[in-house]
C-alpha cells in the first residue's frame, strides 16, 4: 500500500429506533491508501452506506458515531463541528452516488453547479471556474461539453449524469474518493467506462478511492483490496487476488458462489440461506452463525476474533481460522 490516507480504527455508530439505540457498525477498522481502491462489499442492509454516511458527517439525525476514530491524512474527523465536517467535504472529500440526482440540483445549470464549487472551494473567478469545468467535463469524456454546460440535468441520461456528478467531484480535487453503488443503475457499457475513469483519476490524482459495492463482477475489476461487511462488522479483508481465490469466511464464500458463471452450463444460480438481521435483533456470538453452515458451539456464544490468514494483509473474523479448526 502507499501512504494512509483514510485510517478508520474501532469505529462504532448506533442508531436510535424508538427510545433505544441500536450498534449498527461494530468497531470497524480499515484503511484506504493513496492511489488505492477499497471495494467494501455485502448484501443491502450489511453496514456499507452507514460506513460511507459515517465517513461523511452525514448520518442521519437518528444515527450517531459513538466510538473509535477516522482520520483522513492524519486529521481526526470525529468530533468535527457540523460546518467543519461540511468545508471538508467540498475540498478534501468527494462523494458519488448511486443515483446522480441526489447530489444534482435539477433547476440548475450544469455550469452554476461545476462552476460553484470551483468558485467556492478554488477560490477562482468566474471565467477560469467556466474553462476549468469543461476541462473536468472533457476529463470525465463529455463530448460537447460547451453545449452541456447550458444544459439541466433531466435533459441528460443517467450515464451523462453520472459523469457530470464525476465532474462535480473531480473539479475540486479531493483526496478521497466515495462512491456508493455509483455504477449499479447504469447499462453495462457506460458501467465499464465510468470504472476506467475512476481508475484512470485514482492514477492520476494520487487519490484512494472507497468503492461501495454489492456487484462481485465489480470488484473484480475495480478493486485492490476488498473489505467484507456483514450485520456491521467487518469479517474478511485482504488483496483482491486473494480473497477471490481463497476466501476464507463462510459469508465471502457464500457472496462469491452467488456470482453466476457463465462457462458452466450445470451451474446453478445459489443464495445464501437464511436474510441478514435486522438491527434490533440481538445475535449472540457471531452475527453469521445463524446461516453458517459450518456453525460451532462457540461460534454461538463468542465473537470471533480477526486473524491474520492466507497472504499478507489477508485477515478473517471466523473460528474455523483458529489452529487446527480447519
Ligand atoms: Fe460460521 Fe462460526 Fe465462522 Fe461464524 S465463526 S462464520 S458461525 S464458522
Amino acid at each position: 500500500m502507499d501512504e494512509a490516507l483514510l485510517e478508520v480504527k474501532d469505529l462504532q455508530a448506533l442508531f436510535r429506533v424508538g427510545k433505544r439505540e441500536y450498534p449498527v457498525l461494530h468497531r470497524l477498522s480499515f484503511h484506504v491508501g493513496k492511489r488505492e481502491t477499497v471495494c467494501m462489499v455485502g448484501e443491502s442492509g450489511c453496514g456499507k452506506s452507514v460506513t460511507t454516511l459515517a465517513l461523511m458527517g452525514l448520518l442521519p439525525n437518528n444515527g450517531k458515531v459513538a466510538g473509535g476514530s477516522i482520520r483522513l491524512d492524519g486529521q481526526e474527523l470525529t468530533g468535527l463541528s457540523r460546518r467543519d465536517w461540511g468545508a471538508l467535504r467540498g475540498r478534501k472529500m468527494g462523494m458519488v452516488f448511486q443515483e446522480p440526482m441526489t447530489a444534482l440540483n435539477p433547476l440548475l445549470t450544469v455550469e452554476r453547479q461545476l462552476t460553484e464549487g470551483l468558485r467556492l472551494h478554488r477560490g477562482m473567478d468566474k471565467a477560469a471556474a467556466r474553462k476549468y469545468a469543461i476541462e473536468c467535463l472533457e476529463t470525465v469524456g463529455i463530448s460537447n461539453p460547451d453545449e452541456r454546460m447550458r444544459q439541466f440535468p433531466f435533459q441528460m441520461s443517467g450515464g451523462l449524469r453520472q459523469r457530470v456528478m464525476i465532474a462535480m467531484v473531480l473539479a475540486v480535487e479531493p483526496e478521497l474518493f466515495i462512491a456508493d453503488e455509483p455504477t449499479t443503475a447504469l447499462d453495462v457499457t457506460i458501467q465499464k467506462q465510468v470504472l476506467v475513469l475512476l481508475n484512470r483519476l485514482k492514477k492520476n490524482m494520487d487519490a484512494g478511492i472507497l468503492f461501495i459495492t454489492h456487484d462481485l463482477g465489480v470488484v473484480a475489476e475495480i478493486a485492490d483490496r476488498v473489505v467484507v461487511l456483514y450485520a456491521g462488522y467487518k469479517v474478511e479483508e485482504g488483496p483482491v487476488r486473494e480473497v477471490f481465490q481463497n476466501p476464507r469466511h463462510p459469508y465471502t464464500r457464500g457472496l462469491l458462489s452467488c456470482v453466476p458463471n457463465i462457462d458452466d452450463d450445470t451451474a446453478v444460480i445459489r443464495a445464501i440461506p437464511g436474510a441478514l438481521p435486522n438491527i434490533t435483533e440481538d445475535i449472540p456470538g457471531c452475527r453469521f452463525h445463524p446461516r453458517c453452515q459450518n456453525v460451532m458451539d462457540c461460534c454461538r456464544k463468542t465473537i470471533p476474533e480477526e486473524l491474520p490468514c492466507g497472504a499478507p494483509g489477508h485477515f478473517v473474523s471466523c473460528f474455523l481460522e483458529r489452529e487446527g479448526s480447519r
